[in-house]
């Protein structure tokens, strides 16, 4: 395991800190500009590792499964994720369907995929074959995610169409809520550290 390097940079403001250890539920904030510098985590290389194949486990299964049942006049009609994306499509909302399929499918997988190959080897402490373009590429998917926005907005269209519909919740909804919360649970943690739990050479 490569140690801990002893300085610590603000992101925001480029002041320099000497590094020392946390404890549990601490925080190191910036002094100049109160950004926060570093968080304590319990999850080890493994941990985060059982959280990423949980996420995907919850992504298979809420594109699979149907989000919604919608019922009119005795006809029942569900779809999923990518039903949707394709009527879409088909509707002429090209746009909007490409920014569906980027953001709800194809970034999260992504991510998750390059999360998955770097954490397998930094269990060991290793980096894996393409560690640097990884980690960029998993710095500029991030604020492309966006499962949780989706959520939101899935709940404020299912509650205006019970005006019109008769509306029967399906379990992909449920998994995409399940999704988010994971996604939450990762977004509090700080995926650089890798580059200081990881070394270079395989040992
Ligand atoms: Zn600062």
């Amino acid at each position: 395991m490569a140690a801990t390097p002893p300085l610590l940079i603000c992101e925001h403001c480029d002041t320099v800190y000497r590094r020392r250890e946390l404890c549990c539920g601490e925080v190191a904030r910036c002094l100049r500009c109160d950004a926060v510098l570093e968080r304590y985590h319990r999850l080890s290389a493994s941990g985060m590792l059982a959280l990423v194949l949980t996420a995907l486990v919850v992504f298979v299964q809420a594109n699979i499964w149907p989000i919604v049942t919608l019922g009119f006049n005795g006809t029942l009609i569900s779809t999923t994720l990518w039903g949707a994306i394709v009527m879409m499509w088909r509707e002429h909302s090209q746009v909007v369907s490409l920014l569906a399929a980027g953001t709800l499918f194809f970034f999260p997988l992504c991510k998750m995929l390059l999360l998955g190959w770097v954490l397998l080897y930094a269990r060991r402490g290793q980096r894996a074959p393409g560690f640097r373009l990884a980690m960029v590429a998993l710095y500029r998917v991030g604020p492309w995610t966006m499962s949780e926005v989706f959520v939101l907005g899935a709940m404020v269209a299912i509650v205006k169409a019970h005006v019109y519909f008769d509306v029967i919740l399906n379990p992909g909804i449920f998994a995409y809520a399940a999704l988010t919360l994971l996604i939450t649970i990762f977004a509090g943690i700080d995926i650089r550290r890798l580059w200081d739990m990881t070394s270079e050479r395989a040992s």
